[in-house]
Parts: C-alpha cells; structure tokens; sequence
C-alpha cells in the first residue's frame, strides 16, 4: 500500500527514535479518507486546549481531523480527548502554501520478542500532497 510513500515512513519512524528502540515495535499506518477509503490528501485541523500554536504540538491532546481533497468529507483521524469545545485550532500549512497533505502516523508499541506489549508514543506526520514535503504534526503519549 504505501511503497509510493517510502520517505514519509522512513520520516516518522526517525522522528519517534525507532532507531533507540530496536527491542520495540514501530507500526505505520497512513490516514484514510472513511468514506472513498483511499490514501486521499487531507486538509488537516487539529482542536486542542491549550495555547501552543507553533507545530509540531508535543503530548498533544485533542482531536485531528482531515477533509479529504476528493470527496470534502470529514474523518475523525485521531482523538485522545472527550471534550469537544476545545479552544485552539490549528490548519497546518506546507511552506509551498498548500493545505493538502497525506498524513500518517507511527506507534511505538513496547514489544518483546514479538509480543505487542504498552502503547507508549505516536508521531503524526504529514507530506504536502504538491511538493512533498514533510513535517511533523503532533506527538501524542
Ligand atoms: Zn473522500
Ligand atoms: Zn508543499
């Protein structure tokens, strides 16, 4: 599935330091638009409460959603928080000024020899769907 998107793995797996934890599990999975079901690029906006407005956000609670650029319905990517009135938004924005990304994130999951143990941190990553570029979005723990 995600072959074409090499760099962004290799990426996220650096950026979570799966290099300093070779006893752990390191899964990535891109974000899917729920309705075409395919590797969409996403306009991304993340809800949060607190006042962090530069990316990436670190221990990041929240909620991360995409719109996806094919068929403009929202999916719910990624939440951790029952509350819904958060305060901030953020729309990450590449430097090429595009808002279409194709976001992904990695887990580290404790693991030995081969048993998926405690989640322990997430990455979310994003490429800009125009000139590839990537960046990190959020650290989640
Ligand atoms: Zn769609
Ligand atoms: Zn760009």
């Amino acid at each position: 599935m995600t072959e074409q998107h090499s760099d962004l793995i290799r990426y996220a797996r650096e950026s979570i330091d799966s290099d300093k934890h070779e006893d752990d599990m390191h899964p990535f999975s891109l974000y899917v638009c729920e309705v075409c079901l395919k590797y969409t690029p996403l306009e991304i906006t993340l809800r949060f409460n607190t006042d962090q407005v530069l990316l990436p956000l670190n221990s990041f609670i929240g909620h991360i959603q995409g719109k996806c650029s094919s068929c403009g319905k929202t999916t719910l990517l990624m939440s951790n928080s029952d509350e819904d009135d958060t305060t901030s938004r953020i729309f990450p924005v590449c430097s090429c000024g595009s808002k279409q990304f194709i976001a992904g994130m990695c887990e580290r999951i404790q693991g030995e020899k081969g048993i998926p143990g405690l989640f322990e941190k997430r990455v979310i990553v994003a490429k800009c769907a125009r000139c590839s570029k990537i960046q990190t979005i959020a650290f989640t723990e």
